[in-house]
Parts: C-alpha cells; structure tokens; sequence
C-alpha cells in the first residue's frame, strides 16, 4: 500500500487525526527526528484499537508514542505508523481518592488537578513532561517517588485487540521501567490511588519541585530529560561530570553545563550528533569509572 492510500483509509477508520510524512521534530522534546511514515493522534480507545489491527492486518510496524519526552528519534525518521497517544485522548475523572486518566493526559496537568481536588501523593510528577501512558510505561519518577507509588492500576490494550484491566502488581514496575513493552500492551487508562490532604500544602509542595527543577535542569533548551539511568547506587550526572564530559559538544547537541546527565539541543542538532555524543560519554565514563552506562531515553527508527 502507498503512504497516500494507508492516509486515506485510517483517515476514514479513526475519527482523529492521521498524517502522513510528519516530521518527529514537532513531536519529540528534543526538537530531532526525520519522518514518520504515517502519525495517528488517536482521539479514542477505539481508534487506538483500529490503529492497531490496521497495521496488523497490513504487516506495518507500529511505534506506540505519548509527549516524545523520552525519545531520540533517528534522522531518517520512522517507517509505518506512529500512534501518538496524547492530547486528543487525555480526559480525567476524579472519584473520592482515585483519579482515572486517559493514556494522553499531561502529567503535569494531572499534578495539578489532583492539588486542585486536595489529594496528595502526585506533587513528584508536577514537573515530568510526560504523558500519563509513557510515565506509567517508564516508571517515570522524581524526588524519591514513582508512578509504582501512585498507579493502582491500568487497562491495556492486547496485541488482539482485547482490552485487559492490571492491577499495580501485573505492571512490573521497577527503575524507571515496567513490563509494558514485554507485554505488547498500548495503555488506554491508569488509576492513581492517592490520599486526602490540603490543597494550599500540596500546590506548595509543587512549587518547590518545579523551582528545584529550574535550579537544577537547562529547562530553556530542547531536551529529553536524563539521557542516562542512574547505576544502582550512583548517579549517571556525577559521572558523567566527573569524566570530563560537561560542555562537550557535537554538531548542536552540548552536554549541559548545569546538568551533566542532559543533552541539549542548541537548535540545529541531529540524532546523529546526539548519538555520537552519547558514546563518547559512555566511553569516558567507562575508562574512569569502569561504569557501563545504561540509556535511558529511548531511541526508535533508522
Ligand atoms: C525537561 C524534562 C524533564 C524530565 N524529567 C523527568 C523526571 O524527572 N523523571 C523521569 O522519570 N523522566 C523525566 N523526563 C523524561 C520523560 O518525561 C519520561 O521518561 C516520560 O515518562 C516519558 O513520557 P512520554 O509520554 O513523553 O513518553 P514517550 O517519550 O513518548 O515514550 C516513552 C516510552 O513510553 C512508551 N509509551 C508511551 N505511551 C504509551 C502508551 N500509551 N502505552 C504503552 N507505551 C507507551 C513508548 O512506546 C516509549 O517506549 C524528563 C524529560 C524532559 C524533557
């Protein structure tokens, strides 16, 4: 099948958006990327499932994204469809201490409405630029806590199309990963068990996680976050600072000089420079430290 015909016959099925040729630069915090095929900003469960058997039955590859906060996309972009879960599937439902989110809800915003609702225990996540789905999917965390703290469970859909419900112990959780990816699952919805507490002290509490933020991460520039995991015991930034590597620069793509564990995107940067940049780190880090670091960030197409 052409892109052309692919556009118009998931254009017909789902009822958001679907483009083809899409540059990953608008989608990823990065700001780097070539094309995706075709890019489907699902606007339901259902034209997530449609999405998904379309590129079953025509043998596409699927590339299941949320806020492109945690993703290096290569220069040559992504071939088959890119399910974008975000702002067209992104409803919240408060109910007494449980808040229900769509896979593309904004984290952030969710922090917020959960202060809003006087329920504590999501102020950890006021400053993750995530989609609920690529948090839950990567455990996503901050200042000592994570979604395996606050997620009590999530419906999924299966790669035949059922949806299934998972309690928080069925997720895997563990540093920053969880079993979704294993699993083939696409999340739909996640539940967020948290408790009361006071709206002023918990909109406070997020005040003080998104100042320590601006003190801490180059906020100003195009990044995505921690390129690195912290080895068990260390910290990836410590390491990377201690080799030599803040302010090393390739193409457009610097080693942060306030943060050593962000790359960032002076504004011209390619996923080439970014990925070059990575080994070199990884390769000091090696000779001083006699530390493999593991990436965090997650790097799809060709
Ligand atoms: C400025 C900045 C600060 C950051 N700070 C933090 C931080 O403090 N802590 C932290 O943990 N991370 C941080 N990050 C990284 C990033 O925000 C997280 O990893 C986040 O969980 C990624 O969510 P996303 O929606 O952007 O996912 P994406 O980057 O779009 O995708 C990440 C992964 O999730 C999968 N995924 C996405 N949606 C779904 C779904 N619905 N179902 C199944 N799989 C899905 C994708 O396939 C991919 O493998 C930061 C990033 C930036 C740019």
């Amino acid at each position: 099948m052409e892109l052309w015909e692919i556009e118009q016959c998931l254009g017909k099925a789902v009822k958001g958006e679907v483009i083809s040729r899409e540059s990953m630069k608008n989608h990823t915090s990065w700001r780097v990327g070539g094309p995706a095929d075709i890019m489907v900003l699902p606007s339901s469960a259902e034209d997530i499932r449609i999405c998904r058997q379309f590129a079953t039955e025509q043998g596409l590859p699927l590339t299941v994204m949320g806020n492109g906060s945690n993703m290096l996309v290569k220069d040559k972009g992504i071939r088959g469809i890119v399910l974008k879960i975000s702002r067209g599937f992104n409803q919240v439902e408060v109910k007494g201490t449980v808040i229900t989110a769509e896979a593309g809800a904004f984290v952030p915003t969710l922090s917020v409405r959960a202060a809003r609702a006087g329920l504590t225990g999501m102020e950890f996540a006021v400053g993750i630029p995530a989609s609920v789905g690529g948090a839950v999917s990567m455990n996503a965390g901050a200042h000592g806590k994570s979604m395996a703290d606050v997620v009590s469970g999530i419906a999924a859909l299966t790669g035949d199309g059922n949806t299934v419900f998972l309690g928080k112990e069925d997720v895997g959780f563990s540093y920053r990963k969880s079993g979704i990816p294993d699993k083939g699952l696409v999340i739909l919805t996640a539940d967020f068990d948290l408790k009361p507490g006071e709206p002023e002290e918990i909109m406070a509490a997020n005040k003080i996680n998104l100042e320590k933020r601006r003190r801490s991460q180059p906020l100003e520039f195009p990044t995505a976050g921690s390129v690195f995991a912290n080895p068990p015991g260390q910290w990836a930034g410590w390491l990377i600072e201690n080799a030599g590597c803040k302010g090393m620069r390739i193409g457009d793509a610097l080693v942060s000089d306030k943060h050593a564990n962000f790359i960032v995107n002076l504004g011209m940067a390619k996923a080439e420079d970014i990925l070059e940049l990575i080994t070199r780190i990884k390769n000091l880090v090696m000779q001083k430290y006699h530390v493999e670091l593991e990436l965090e960030v997650r790097v799809v197409g060709e």
